[in-house]
């Protein structure tokens, strides 16, 4: 059986926040969908247990495509800042690896260096978030939530530091469970001094040693 799938497909840039995703998910056809993959699988989607899993199924693919696209970054005024290094960790977000369509937890860490003003806290996690919303691969992911940060600060002395678990490694091909793929965006001062890299590597390892 031959099922061709017709509907819109994403061109926008993909870097932009905004245009992601292209438009809202038809649920109802992503559930007929999900229902023809269940019998191809072999699967009798009428059954008591999968009564409902297609339009479960569905209704998760419109959440997850659709984070709260209230990013809006608060950056408050703070005068006295010398050269202090901020780093905001313990972001746990949950995204699809796009060559496998599997889940990849990603725990993000955040340091940058104020130059005048501080950003609002909770607002890194919400940047996260946005960005693991898509089909995504871990190093791109990386880059967008530095770029995005580059821009609301004003500036670009900022590192994000990702480590991911990757179903697609942990539960096919080489089924290694402890495996975590770590990805470093660095600029500016993060590029320029080794001691301050240092200093926010060493940091966002303790975050993560002590998840
Ligand atoms: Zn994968």
């Amino acid at each position: 059986m031959t099922t061709s799938v017709a509907g819109p497909m994403p061109t926008q840039d993909t870097d932009t926040v905004s245009g992601w995703p292209a438009a809202p998910i038809d649920t109802d056809r992503v559930a007929d969908l999900i229902a023809q993959l269940l019998v191809e699988l072999g699967e009798d989607p009428s059954r008591d247990g999968l009564i409902g899993t297609p339009a479960r199924v569905a209704a998760w693919w419109s959440t997850f495509l659709s984070p709260d696209s209230d990013a809006t970054v608060t950056c408050f005024p703070e005068a006295q800042l010398s050269d202090q290094l901020v780093i905001v960790g313990g972001m746990s977000v949950w995204s699809l690896c796009e060559h496998h369509m599997l889940p990849m937890n990603l725990q993000v860490t955040a340091g940058y260096v104020p130059e005048g003003e501080v950003v609002g806290l909770s607002k890194f996690g919400r940047i996260a978030r946005q960005f693991a919303g898509r089909l995504q691969v871990q190093e791109r992911f990386t880059r967008q939530v530095a770029e995005h940060l580059t821009d609301v600060i004003g500036h670009d002395n900022i590192a994000v530091a990702v480590r991911g678990e990757h179903l697609c490694m942990s539960m096919r091909g080489v089924q290694m469970e402890a495996a975590r793929t770590t990805s470093l965006h660095a600029s500016g001062h993060f590029k320029t001094d080794p001691a301050l890299s240092q200093q926010f590597l060493t940091l966002a390892a303790a975050q993560w040693n002590a998840a």
